[in-house]
């Protein structure tokens, strides 16, 4: 025999109550209020360390790697392709070129922006070709830039630097 929609509907006795605001300032039902106290912390690790303290001092430090000759930056404490420890650490220059870049009408978080901002990747001048960071351009047009670029880093002034890549404002075109 078919079981019709009227034999499986629940009785409106069993129907659950949703929960009021009203019902837990008044304990009506049992509940646990907690507030967990989550700390957490990270290190940057030695050479990203090494790369914010120096930036605060207006310097780009780059690591190198004796064996294939690379100088790697932003700067790394092992050579991924020799699989060893790097050997010394360099300054580079705060030049560059952009490899690429792009036109970004939002934000980090995801809010629109009233004015676009180009992101761009820039390879450094002194460190090994590709090595390079991702950062925003300054004083230009989007209409004006390309690939290949040259641009300069301009930084905060000494007293409002904070061992951060933000310490660089913006990389303008030079030239
Ligand atoms: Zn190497």
């Amino acid at each position: 025999m078919a079981v019709g929609k009227k034999d499986i509907s629940c009785p409106p006795e069993a129907i659950g109550t949703p929960i009021k605001d009203e019902d837990l300032k008044k304990g009506k039902v049992t509940y646990y209020e907690d507030y967990p106290d989550l700390r957490y912390a990270w290190t940057a690790g030695q050479a990203i360390s090494r790369f914010l303290n120096e930036l605060k001092k207006g310097r780009l430090i780059a690591t190198k790697c004796n064996e294939c000759g690379r100088i790697m930056f932003p700067p790394r404490i092992f050579c991924e392709l020799c699989f060893k420890p790097i050997d010394d650490w360099v300054y580079v220059k705060d030049t560059g070129v952009v490899q690429t870049f792009s036109i970004s009408y939002i934000d980090p978080d995801a809010r629109p922006l009233p004015e676009p901002i180009i992101v761009a990747v820039i390879a450094v001048d002194g460190a090994s070709p590709k090595m390079g960071i991702m950062h925003v351009l300054g004083e230009v047009k989007p209409e004006d830039v390309y690939i290949g670029m040259k641009v300069k880093a301009v930084w905060k002034d000494e007293e409002e630097r904070e061992g951060a890549i933000t310490d660089i404002k913006y990389w303008k075109p030079v030239g």
